[in-house]
C-alpha cells in the first residue's frame, strides 16, 4: 500500500484564477465601463485596437467577437470563397480548417515538421491549379518559420492568412506572428496568453482596404463614418467591456511574456536530458525565434501512462484538440493520411504553463515526470 500523498496540486489551468490574481483592478474596469453604459464600439475598444497595432507595428487592428470569425473575416477579405482551396496544418484546431470551410472554400491538411508547426515541403506538395491561399497556424507561442512558405506563396501567387491564434508577441526574423500576410489573427479566449472574460478576437492588417472590408463584415456592413450599408454585414464585433479587461492586461503583456519564458527555462532545464522526451525549442535557443509560450508541448514516450502518473499526484496536463489532427475526425471527412502529424498525436503532451503556477510548481512536475521515468 502507498502512503504517499500528493504533496502539491498544479492545475493545467485555473480559470477562477485568472480574475482572483487581480480582483479588485477587474472590478474597477468594469464598473467603469457598466457605469458608463459603454457596451458596443465605444472607446475602450478603440483604445484597445490602437494599442495592439501600435504593439505589433501594423497600421490596423479590429476587434473581432472571436479568432474563428476573425479567420473567416480575413479569408473573405483576401477574396478566397467557393471552389478556392486553402492549405493548412491538420496539427491545429478545428476553427482554422473551419473557417476556410465557411468561407466557402476547401480546408487542404498538411504535415507538420519537428517544431510541430506546418511542414513547407509538405505545402509545396499540396499546391494545385485551385490552391489560393495558405494559412500558416503559429502554435504554443511560436511564430512558424516564414522565409520557405513566402518563397512558395511567391512562387505560386498565393495567398497568406495567418491562424496566429496562440502566437501574441511571438516574432520570427524580428518580426512579429500575424504580420506576415494579408491578415493576421488572434484569440482572446480566456486561457489564451491574453486572455478576456469570454470570447474574443482581433485581425491586423497593413492594408487599407482590408481593414475596411473587415470593420464593414463585422457590423452588419455598415460603413462606421456614415452609418449607410454598403454591402452584406455579419456582426463580429468585439464587446467594449472585453476590450477594457484586455486594456488592463495590455499594459503588462511584456512581463506575462516573461514569465511565460521563465517557466519555459525551467522546464527546459529540469528536462533535457532525458532521453525519453522532445522538448520545445529552449527561450533563445533560435536566434531566429522568440517564443512566447503559449503551451509548452512536449512529446513523451509512453505518454499516456505519464499523464495518468502526473494526474495521480496533482498535475493537470492537457492533450490538444480531443487528442486528433483535423484530417482524423472522419465526420469532416478528410481522406488523406499523414503519419508525421498522427504519430505526434500520440506522443504530444501540454504541461501546466501559465501565470499561475510558481516555480516550486514547475520544478514539482519536473520532479515527477522524472520520477516517473526512473522507476519504471
Ligand atoms: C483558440 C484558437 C482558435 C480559435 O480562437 P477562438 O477565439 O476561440 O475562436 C483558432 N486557432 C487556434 C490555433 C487556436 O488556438
Amino acid at each position: 500500500m502507498s502512503l504517499s500523498v500528493s504533496v502539491r496540486t498544479v492545475p493545467f489551468f485555473e480559470y477562477p484564477a485568472f480574475f482572483g490574481r487581480q480582483e479588485a483592478e477587474f472590478t474597477a474596469v468594469i464598473t467603469d465601463v457598466l457605469r458608463r453604459g459603454a457596451f458596443i464600439l465605444q472607446k475602450d475598444l478603440f483604445e484597445f485596437e490602437a494599442a495592439l497595432a501600435n504593439y505589433l507595428g501594423v497600421k490596423h487592428a479590429i476587434g473581432l467577437s472571436n479568432c474563428t470569425d476573425a479567420l473567416i473575416v480575413a479569408l473573405k477579405c483576401a477574396g478566397i470563397g467557393a471552389g478556392d482551396e486553402v492549405i493548412f496544418p491538420s496539427h491545429t484546431f478545428v476553427a482554422s480548417p473551419s473557417s476556410i470551410h465557411w468561407a466557402g472554400a476547401t480546408p487542404v491538411p498538411v504535415e507538420c515538421g519537428p517544431d510541430h508547426l506546418i511542414d513547407a515541403q509538405a505545402i509545396r506538395k499540396a499546391v494545385t491549379s485551385k490552391t489560393k491561399a495558405i494559412m500558416p497556424v503559429s502554435l504554443n507561442g511560436r511564430t512558424c518559420a516564414f522565409d520557405p512558405i513566402l518563397e512558395i506563396a511567391d512562387e505560386f501567387g498565393l495567398k497568406i492568412v495567418e491562424d496566429s491564434a496562440q502566437a501574441l508577441g511571438s516574432k520570427y526574423k524580428g518580426k512579429f506572428a500575424g504580420t506576415f500576410g494579408v491578415a493576421g489573427t488572434f484569440s482572446f479566449y480566456p486561457a489564451k496568453i491574453l486572455g478576456c472574460f469570454g470570447d474574443g478576437g482581433a485581425l491586423v492588417t497593413d492594408d487599407d482596404e482590408v481593414a475596411h472590408k473587415a470593420k464593414l463584415y463585422r457590423d452588419h456592413g455598415r460603413d462606421d463614418e456614415t452609418g449607410e450599408v454598403v454591402q452584406w454585414g455579419m456582426n463580429f464585433r468585439l464587446d467594449n467591456l472585453q476590450a477594457a479587461i484586455l486594456n488592463l492586461q495590455f499594459k503588462d503583456y511584456d512581463e506575462t511574456i516573461r514569465r511565460r519564458r521563465e517557466v519555459a527555462s525551467i522546464y527546459d532545464l529540469g528536462l533535457r536530458d532525458l532521453p525519453q522526451l522532445a522538448l520545445p525549442p529552449a527561450p533563445d535557443s533560435d536566434k531566429d525565434h522568440f517564443d512566447v509560450y503559449q503551451n509548452y508541448e512536449i512529446e513523451a514516450d509512453r505518454r499516456d501512462d505519464l499523464r495518468t502518473f502526473l494526474k495521480e499526484n496533482g498535475i493537470g496536463t492537457l492533450i490538444q484538440w480531443g487528442g486528433k489532427a483535423v484530417h482524423q475526425w472522419e465526420q469532416l471527412g478528410f481522406k488523406v493520411s499523414l503519419p508525421e502529424t498522427e504519430r505526434m498525436f500520440e506522443r504530444c503532451l501540454l504541461l501546466p504553463c501559465n501565470l499561475f503556477v510558481s516555480n516550486d510548481d514547475v520544478r514539482y512536475v519536473v520532479d515527477k515526470i522524472r520520477e516517473f521515468y526512473t522507476r519504471s
